[in-house]
């Protein structure tokens, strides 16, 4: 597989069970259909983000990214709460691309989120 970013290279992965291909060159991060959603809320799974996150703003501004597994156009998600983070996914295979360091910021602000989220249910 190539990199849909930068087109080198990628190397897997692994996080417990799940295998996840990432860029030798950019460190961004493949998962295949969705499987972020099952890696995202396990402990130290951030540990297989270790590209240069200095990169990821750069390759924010490229236009157009395409599937590495199927060719289609991807389309870029953003989450309203976190603006700064911009996830490619293909419409067709559900395969989720992200920058370096963008995995460690996502998961990062979800569990503040979600703290917080707890400490406003305590409050009445
Ligand atoms: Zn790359
Ligand atoms: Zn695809």
């Amino acid at each position: 597989m190539q990199c849909p970013k930068c087109q080198a290279g990628m190397e897997v992965v692994r996080f417990e069970d799940t295998e996840v291909d990432r860029c030798i060159r950019c460190g961004g991060l493949w998962f295949d259909r969705l499987e972020y959603e099952g890696v995202k809320p396990r402990t130290g799974s951030e540990a297989i983000d270790t590209g240069p996150t200095w990169q990821a703003s750069m390759h924010n501004e490229q236009g157009k990214v395409f599937c590495p597994v199927d060719g289609i156009l991807m389309v870029g998600l953003m989450d309203p709460a976190q603006p700064h983070i911009r996830v490619e996914a293909c419409p067709v295979c559900h395969g989720t691309f992200f920058d370096a360091g963008e995995f460690t910021d996502f998961k990062e602000s979800t569990i503040k989120e979600l703290l917080k989220r707890q400490r406003r249910a305590r409050t009445p």
